[in-house]
């Protein structure tokens, strides 16, 4: 196979928008490798696409903040429609600590210049999302620009736009090693194809990174989380425009895609198993008995089971992304564990990478807080459980 300047691990959005903003600035013989048969077979396929800036950290406000500049401008810069829809994130507070902690993510998203972020009382939310039943909600928080994206036509967007700027996409090619040279560079990428010869390497393998950081002899810190969602079949129970709502205390959420109510509740994963991604239907039974409970509108809804889904989040120790070359390879860069956000961020994060890449720094975001040796220097990102 021939030689790449650059060979980007995994073709789903972070490497899509990796390789994309590569090309844009000019580095030639770019290529992405993924073992998938096509796009969107990853965690980027499975996500149900929320964007939202209400975060509790500055770092995360930041990214949100210049990826919704660029999905803003995203079909004259990449030629798509990402869907950006600004439905608004809706949080509801069932206890004095949890207003307290939105108040808290609310001051920091001011001073990062989210203005139109809103502490709100029961009466508002009442307004904002009428079907929710109030009993035992005293407050929240709201953002009218947070909303919804398409996650596959973001991916696709930044591939077709790759490929158009010359990236080749290979798809059924698996990187199964990396080969380093005496001075501690890779030097070449081992695939199921053959090998590839490379001047650096991206790592942007999603909840599979660690494996693929482990063939450069690199520890990562990132592990596979199940999340699962709940689809009711379509209905006009709930209009479209509703905002995404999330009870704060068990982070329940729910939101309206193409007609049917999405259900979400985080739940550990399967014990022994961490890369299972198959829906367990007692958490479908127990996320619509939630949903009925909170949204008495959902009492008439049925679950689609076949049309249920679950996939992989990709989780750092605090929940922040790993960007940047890894302390130990310096020619191996990492744009991994989202945690959760990857595809709303993914038009940042993808950018920043480049210009790590191509000028040694990012220059558009101060990105140091997702340092990828933050974890052994014992200063990982503050993690407040909540948003
Ligand atoms: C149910 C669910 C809901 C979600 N909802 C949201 C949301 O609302 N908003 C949001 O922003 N994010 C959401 N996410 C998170 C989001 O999907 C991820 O953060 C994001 O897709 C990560 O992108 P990625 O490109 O890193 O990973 P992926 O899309 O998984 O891409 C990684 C690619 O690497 C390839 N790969 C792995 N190992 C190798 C190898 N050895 N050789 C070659 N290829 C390899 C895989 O085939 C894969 O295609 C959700 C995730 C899930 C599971």
């Amino acid at each position: 196979m021939t030689a790449a300047s650059v060979a980007v691990v995994g073709a789903g959005v972070m490497g899509a928008s990796a390789a994309y903003h590569l090309a844009v600035r000019g580095a030639r013989d770019v290529v992405l490798l993924d073992r998938s048969e096509g796009p969107g077979l990853g965690s980027t396929g499975a996500a149900t696409g929320g964007f939202r800036a209400q975060f509790d950290t500055a770092i995360h406000v930041r990214l949100s903040l210049m990826a919704r500049e660029k999905l803003r401008g995203f079909e004259e810069e990449v030629g798509a429609d990402p869907g950006y829809a600004p439905a608004g994130y809706l949080w509801l507070a069932e206890s004095e600590a949890e207003r307290d902690a939105l108040a808290r993510a609310h001051r920091i998203q001011q001073a990062e210049g989210l203005a139109e972020a809103a502490l709100v009382g029961p009466d508002e939310i009442g307004r904002l999302s009428p079907a929710v039943r109030l009993d035992g909600v005293i407050g929240g928080a709201f953002c009218p620009t947070d909303g919804f994206i398409r996650p596959r036509k973001v991916l696709e967007g930044y591939l077709a736009a790759a490929e158009r700027l010359g990236v080749r996409v290979d798809w059924g090619v698996e990187v199964v090693g990396l080969t380093r040279g005496k001075d501690g560079r890779i030097t070449d990428v081992q695939t199921s194809r053959g090998r590839i010869p490379a001047g650096a390497v991206v790592n942007a393998a999603g909840a599979w990174a660690a494996p693929v950081a482990a063939y450069a002899g690199v520890a990562l810190a990132v592990v596979p989380l199940r999340r699962q969602v709940a689809a009711t079949t379509v209905s006009d129970l709930l209009p479209e425009a509703t905002p995404m709502t999330i009870f704060t205390s068990d982070g329940f959420h729910f939101r309206v895609r193409d007609g049917r109510v999405l259900l979400l509740l985080p739940t550990p994963g399967v014990a022994g198993r961490p890369w299972d991604a198959t829906v367990d239907p007692a958490w479908v039974e127990t996320v619509a008995r939630i949903a009925r409970e909170r949204v008495p509108a959902l009492r008439r809804a049925s679950i689609d089971l076949p049309a249920c889904w679950a996939g992989l989040y990709e989780m750092t120790p605090d929940k922040h992304a790993i960007l940047g070359a890894a302390p130990t390879c310096p020619n191996l860069y990492l744009i991994n564990g989202s945690s959760g956000h990857g595809v709303m961020h993914a038009p940042a994060l993808g950018q920043l990478l480049a210009e790590i890449v191509i000028d040694g720094a990012a220059s558009s975001l101060d990105v140091s807080a997702l340092r990828p040796s933050r974890f052994e220097e014992g200063a990982p990102n503050p993690l407040s459980g909540v948003l």
